[in-house]
């Protein structure tokens, strides 16, 4: 099989499952065309998973193809954009036709879910390596921001937190359905992006992020581009029962710290009038803390602030 055949046989079926009625021309051409309405804006994202270092070696394909496209997504979740299309430069170091067949179907369940379709991609050789660029596309004005915070916003994350980063420890291990295990490992290798919630958000939240690198760090995003701050109560962080049981004392710092959640969390105000519900949006949310006039972040337990170590998760720092 060469990268011609493998084009065929795995990337052009997955470009016609999915047709969005934008797209002009897909997978075939030097280049993909897509026509937007005049009341639209795109909003474009870019994020690469490499082995050993966003993934373990030898993860499940199925995930794998899943997680790629979902994490991509999370980010047109956190713009409150709705998905139109995506391209795929896939690095490989061999073309094994299981590996690509069960990485295609991967994706191809979560694209269906949400309606965006492939219009191209590049395959090399190399260190196995995905990189998905996802289009999707906003109302004139109204994508959800960093810089739009202001002092007595709520500061609300959806869903529950920290599970995927307890589900580090289970990685390599074989885990059984129905477990805490099995659960937590289901939210880091099929989380589930909250594009509902961020089209409910538009216009109304003041604004968000995704969490992907840890609430607290990720929040800092949020607190940096609108200049001002934020007091988190530890005691509101949203865990769930398996987070609980498996991590006990460590439940809470993986809630505060751990990345690959893929929850949004995004700042409310008062104007906005009631949080959307868990009806509209399928998730649930919940208020952690309220966004202040002084910089930086006062993450509180029974009303004392804490010192939190590490943050987040940063490729560069020491
Ligand atoms: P070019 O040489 O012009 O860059 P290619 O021969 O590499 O084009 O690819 C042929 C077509 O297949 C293009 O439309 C390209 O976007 C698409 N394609 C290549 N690799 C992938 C992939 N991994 N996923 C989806 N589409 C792909
Ligand atoms: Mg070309």
């Amino acid at each position: 099989m060469d990268e011609f055949d493998a084009i065929r046989r795995f990337w052009e079926p997955l470009g016609e499952a999915v047709r969005h009625p934008w797209v002009v021309a897909g997978i075939g051409d030097d280049g993909a065309i897509v026509r937007l309405p005049s009341d639209q804006e795109l909003v474009l994202s870019v994020d690469t998973l490499v082995e050993g270092v966003h993934f373990p070696g030898g993860m499940n394909p199925h995930a794998l193809g899943w997680r790629a496209l979902a994490v991509n997504l999370s980010d047109l979740a956190a713009m409150g954009a709705t998905p139109i299309c995506y391209t795929l430069a896939l690095t490989t170091p061999a073309l094994d036709e299981d590996w690509l067949s069960s990485v295609a179907a991967g994706m191809a369940e979560l694209a269906g879910d949400y309606g965006i379709q492939l219009v191209g991609g590049d395959m090399t050789r190399g260190p196995l390596t995905l990189t998905l660029q996802v289009q999707g596309a906003v109302p004139v004005g109204l994508a959800l921001r960093r810089h739009g915070a202001r002092p007595g916003d709520l500061v609300c994350v959806s869903g529950t937190l920290g599970e995927a980063g307890a589900a580090l420890d289970y990685l390599t291990a074989i885990v059984e359905e129905g477990s805490h295990a099995g659960a937590v490992r289901q939210r880091y290798d099929f989380p589930l992006p909250r594009l509902s919630l961020g089209e409910a958000l538009r216009g109304r939240a003041s604004a968000a992020v995704d969490i992907s690198d840890g609430l607290l760090a990720d929040l800092g995003h949020i607190t940096s581009a609108s200049h001002c701050g934020a007091r988190i109560e530890s005691e509101k962080l949203p865990l769930s029962e398996s987070l609980r049981a498996l991590t006990g004392d460590r439940a809470l710092s993986l809630a505060a710290t751990a990345g690959d959640d893929y929850e949004l969390c995004f700042t409310w105000p008062s104007s906005a009038g009631p949080l959307p519900t868990e009806e509209e949006t399928g998730v649930p949310i919940t208020v952690i803390g309220e966004i202040e006039k002084e910089p930086g972040i006062r993450y509180t337990r029974d009303g004392r602030v804490l010192e939190v170590a590490r943050a987040g998760y940063s490729h560069f720092s020491e």
